[in-house]
């Protein structure tokens, strides 16, 4: 009986062992997240990917003719182009402020261009505000910053104390883009806007030298974030600093644009050039690991085109980056999710990078609710129709140092103060801002305005002195 018994024992054995192995897999594979942290339909990957400085008509599929952008203008031809796509301010810090935590930067003080000042934790984006990868992070995605951060120097401002789980990039409000030019070892080590252009790389907490032209090191960082990651959700946030100036492009992109003659835009076209070759590279990878229908891409510039100093254009529009008008605000704009929203549209009702985190925060299932009440929308229900009507009844700007104040509403009536004069323009008929309908609109001016005396009245002061004010700040350091 005891050697039928093992006999027994002895056949049943494999599977026993079997069993246990796979129980022990299971188990290990609980205990280190993976098993939670699967891709899935409702926790789609997000790659938001940035220009700097891009002008609203400085893409394909917003009518550039001597740039080509293949691989952009396919975000707009699989997904949704937005016409009427604004940033909720026309420079780049605030502008990433407001878009990486959802709410108009204005609330939190934030409505200038940040210095570098490493040892000032007060020079950037306050710890009381919580940044949407934040959130993404706690629903279990890897999540990463590649390029531009400028929300502060100071290392308790740092992306890896915001949200992100890896960074690769610098910390200003721009960089030099030749390798050679990066002769400072420590980013800590400086306290210039000059000086912060030519630092290494930040690789998280080490200093790194990089061996790339920076826009194509940053692809080359996204390609290799993805195929790390293509098993888990992931948020890839792709900030590049171009085209923003220095202008600085590499020779055979420069070559290829040799018709053009004028010099500041031909370079301008060759850094446009090399952003489209990334975003190719980030496309062909999605394609590569089977990703593009569970992720959701999003493109746009941080604010519009500063014209003469980089050579962007923005069309039609008036003005330029740093003012109210369209040109400072209004920018390239689409977002592909395949399967999910339509493909080859043109979405025309206002929307605003606010909607950004809005939208991430109703798409991505796990994560906790906001800190703070968002300012966005999500845009998903809008562009799939089934909800009608404008994503937002009103948006609003409001620049502190230039009095300037912008309320639009969601069928495009905009009223723009500047100073002590007021101006009225329907850009449903008028995008170009030329015909003042203040006189005629009496109502309607007292309404807007009222709308907005309300929404300044939710705003705190400017809480850090800025690019503007680099001398104040000297001085008010010196007096301390
Ligand atoms: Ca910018």
């Amino acid at each position: 009986m005891t050697q039928n018994f093992l006999q027994r024992f002895r056949t049943v054995r494999p599977p026993v062992s079997v069993l246990f192995q796979f129980a022990l897999v299971l188990y290990s594979t609980f205990l280190s997240g993976s098993f939670l942290h699967a891709q899935s339909a409702d926790r789609p990957n997000i790659v938001l990917i940035v220009a700097d400085d891009l002008g609203y008509s400085d893409v394909g599929f917003n009518g550039c003719q001597d740039i080509p952008t293949p691989n952009i203008d396919r975000i707009a031809s699989q997904g949704v182009r937005f016409d009427a796509g604004y940033v909720c301010f026309s420079v780049c810090s605030p502008s990433r402020a407001g878009m990486l935590t959802g709410r108009y930067p204005q609330r939190f003080g934030y409505e200038r261009n940040v210095l570098y000042i490493p040892d000032d934790p007060a020079m950037g984006l306050s710890k009381e505000e919580e940044l949407f990868p934040a959130r993404l992070q706690q629903a279990g995605y890897r999540t990463t910053l590649l390029g531009k951060w400028h929300l502060g120097a100071h290392p308790e401002l740092h992306p890896l104390k915001r949200g992100f789980s890896e960074w690769y990039g610098f910390l200003g409000g721009g960089h030099q883009f030749h390798p050679d030019s990066l002769r400072i070892k420590d980013p800590m080590q400086v306290n210039t806007e000059e000086g912060s252009y030519r630092t290494w790389m930040n690789r998280g907490l080490e200093p790194e030298k990089e061996t790339d032209y920076l826009t194509d090191a940053l692809s080359r960082e996204a390609v290799s974030f993805i195929g790390r990651n293509s098993k888990q959700p992931f948020f890839l946030y792709l900030a590049y600093n171009a085209p923003h100036t220095p202008l600085q492009a590499t020779a055979d992109r420069l070559e290829k644009f040799k018709q053009i003659p004028d010099k500041q835009r031909r370079t301008y076209a060759a850094m446009v050039s090399a952003v489209d070759d990334g975003v190719g590279r980030v496309l062909e990878t999605l394609d590569k690991h089977g990703l593009a229908s569970n992720t959701m891409v999003i493109f746009l510039s941080d604010n519009g085109g500063p014209l003469h100093h980089n050579g962007s254009r923005n069309g039609d529009l008036r003005g330029m980056k740093g003012t109210l008008f369209e040109g400072g605000i209004r920018v390239p704009f689409a977002i592909r999710w395949p399967g999910r929203i339509p493909a080859g549209v043109q979405y025309d009702k206002p929307v605003s990078s606010l909607d950004i985190a809005a939208t991430i925060a109703a798409q991505v299932s796990g994560q906790p609710a906001p800190k703070f009440p968002l300012d966005g929308t999500d845009l998903i229900p809008f562009l799939t129709g089934k909800s009608k009507g404008a994503p937002h009844k009103y948006l609003f700007w409001r620049h502190y140092d230039q009095k300037s104040y912008v309320v639009l509403t969601g069928d495009h009536q905009k009223l723009l103060k500047r100073g002590d004069s007021t101006y009225l323009f329907d850009l449903a008929a008028d995008r170009r801002e030329t015909i003042d309908l203040a006189a005629n609109e009496p109502r309607l001016l007292k309404l807007l305005d009222r709308e907005r005396l309300n929404w300044d009245a939710q705003l705190k002061l400017p809480a850090f002195l800025g690019l503007s004010q680099r001398d104040e700040y000297i001085r008010s350091r010196q007096r301390k």
